[in-house]
This record gives structure tokens, C-alpha cells and sequence, in this order.
């Protein structure tokens, strides 16, 4: 790490010059340490369940076992590679985002269509951890976006929702149109987050609990996602949560 302190001599063109120079090394300097802390995150995300898979294969390939021991390391190579599936995926989707080269396809969605397919697709996996989203969808709501990029905004949140709330809660969304605005919002009855993280859960590879989630599946790139996914909609995502009660996730998006 570097730090440019470059003297400003004087208060001429030079002067301003050197100043600008000086804000502009530090700037370089600060997104040379994001890059070399991203990286560190990656490779420690990917190595871990590589780890995992390693370990097991040798386990399994070497020792007899009984049946019920072989399913289990199995089962546990099988999720550590789904895990790395999705952070391969998720970061693919980032460094898309990064480079702008990622296509939203707005078209003109219905949403009450829209909340019933999604409400049909998503209801075999939240009935399994006997979880309830109930959908509440105001009549006669349309919305510019791209469905495939709603859809995973929405399926993000509802997965995060059930993730971090007890089986058997419920889960709501609720779309209604403000003014020209069209309102989403996904909330559950869950743990919470603690009011001194909600500032970072956006930033990328951010867990509140790392040890904790790390058992539920996730890098912490999922909100990092959303939060793109939203802006490249001109759309506004806020949180609110308290702990031990429950989380609310808001989206607001232009209306027609
Ligand atoms: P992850 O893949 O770990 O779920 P996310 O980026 O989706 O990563 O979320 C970042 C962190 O924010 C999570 O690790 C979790 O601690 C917290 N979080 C997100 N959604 C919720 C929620 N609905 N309830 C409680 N905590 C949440």
C-alpha cells in the first residue's frame, strides 16, 4: 500500500495539478487494497469446500466403510460442490455487472401473473422447511423489467428470508403501487440483523455471523447481487430489522 502526499506549492495550475494527482494516487491506491481483499476472499471461499472435497474423496476412495458412513461423506462432497456451483455462478454474475455486460431486458411484466408463477414454482422447496410465503399482490400492477433478473432478486431475498428465520414462520411479500411507485417487500419472522451490520450486508463477501451461515450455504455475495440487480433497474433497495423479530426488505421501482 502506497499513500501519495504530493507538497501543493503553490496555488496556481501547478499547485492544483499536484493536488489532483494526489487524490487521484490515493483513490488508485484504496481500489488497489478492495481488489487484493476480494481476491483473498475468493480463494479462501473457493478453498474451503475444495478442502472439504478433497478430504472426503480421499476417505472414501481409501478406507472400507460401512454403507451408512460412505452416504454421508458423499452427501457432504455432493453439497460442498453445489456450494462452489453457486459461488462460481454468483461471481461470474458480478464480474459481468463490473464490466457492464450484462443485459436487462425490460419488457412490461404483470405482476399479479408474475407473483403466481413465482408463487407455484417456489412453493415444493419452502413447504419442504415448512415454511408459508403468503403473497399479497395489489390488483392491476405492471412493471418495466426483466422477469429472469426479478425473479432472481426476489428468490434471493425469499431464500435469504427463509434461511435466517425458524421453520414454520411465515414469510411475507406484498406489492403495491405508491404515487408512481410500485413497492415490494419481502419479510420474515427471523433473527434479525444486528443494527451495527445492516450498514455492510450489501458490500461483497459480508456474513453477520460467518460461522453460523456457513452452515446455511451462502458467500455473502447474494445481497451484493440484488443490489445491483435493483440499480441497473433504477430501482432503490432499503432494509429494516430488528433483532430477534424479524427482517423487512424494501424495493421501490419506477411505476408506469
Ligand atoms: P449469504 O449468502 O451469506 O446469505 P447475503 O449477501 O445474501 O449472503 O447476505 C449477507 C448477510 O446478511 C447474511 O450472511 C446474513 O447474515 C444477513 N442476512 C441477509 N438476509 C437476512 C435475513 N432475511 N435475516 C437475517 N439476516 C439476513
Amino acid at each position: 500500500n502506497f499513500a501519495v502526499s504530493l507538497p501543493k506549492t503553490s496555488d496556481d495550475e501547478l499547485g492544483d495539478l499536484a493536488k489532483s494527482i494526489e487524490v487521484f494516487a490515493n483513490e488508485l491506491s484504496y481500489l488497489k487494497q478492495q481488489r487484493s481483499e476480494f481476491l483473498a476472499s475468493i480463494s479462501h471461499e473457493l478453498r474451503t469446500p475444495l478442502t472439504y472435497i478433497k478430504g472426503y474423496t480421499d476417505i472414501v476412495k481409501k478406507r472400507e466403510l460401512s454403507e451408512e458412513d460412505r452416504k454421508k461423506y458423499l452427501n457432504i462432497i455432493s453439497e460442498e460442490t453445489n456450494r462452489l456451483s453457486v459461488l462460481i455462478k454468483e461471481l461470474f454474475d458480478l464480474a459481468q455487472m463490473d464490466q457492464n455486460s450484462f443485459d436487462i431486458e425490460k419488457e412490461r411484466i404483470y405482476l399479479n401473473h408474475f407473483m403466481d408463477r413465482l408463487e407455484q414454482k417456489l412453493a415444493p422447496a419452502f413447504q419442504d422447511k415448512e415454511r408459508n410465503i403468503l403473497f399479497e399482490c395489489e390488483e392491476n400492477l405492471f412493471l418495466m423489467a426483466d422477469p429472469l433478473r426479478l425473479e432472481q432478486i426476489l428468490i434471493n431475498l425469499l431464500d435469504n428470508a427463509r434461511k435466517y428465520s425458524p421453520d414454520g414462520s411465515n414469510i411475507k411479500l406484498k406489492a403495491w403501487k405508491y404515487k408512481n411507485s410500485i413497492h415490494i417487500t419481502i419479510e420474515d419472522n427471523g433473527k434479525g440483523i444486528p443494527e451495527k451490520d445492516i450498514p455492510y450486508i450489501f458490500n461483497r463477501f459480508y456474513r453477520v455471523d460467518k460461522s453460523r451461515t456457513r452452515s446455511l450455504g451462502g458467500a455473502g455475495l447474494g445481497l451484493a447481487i440484488v443490489q445491483e440487480l435493483v440499480h441497473a433497474h433504477e430501482g432503490e433497495i432499503s432494509v429494516t430489522s430488528t433483532e430477534g423479530k424479524g427482517t423487512i426488505f424494501e424495493l421501490i421501482f419506477k411505476g408506469e
